[in-house]
């Protein structure tokens, strides 16, 4: 799971981030840098399914592994 960091104000949302922990770092950044330290209205840290890889794309990756394996055991083979 990535999380991202969205400023409502500005209408700009951080690149994805590893933890929740590191899109708070984002957001006390932006703050400090496009708001003064203040803090802008609509804010969020949302997580980001689009750019998570997760247990369905690792399936994904070891299906197509077996698929070559199998064409090159084909190939290969007896
Ligand atoms: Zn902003």
């Amino acid at each position: 799971m990535s999380y991202r960091y969205r400023c409502g104000t500005c209408r700009a949302t951080s690149e994805p981030v590893a933890t929740r922990r590191a899109a708070r770092a984002e957001q006390r950044w932006h703050r400090a840098r496009e708001h003064a330290g203040l803090i802008p209205d609509d804010e969020s840290i949302e997580p980001d399914d689009e750019h998570t890889v997760g247990s369905g794309g690792l399936l994904l990756a070891i299906l197509v592994g077996c698929l070559i394996v199998e064409a090159l055991y084909r190939i290969t083979g007896p």
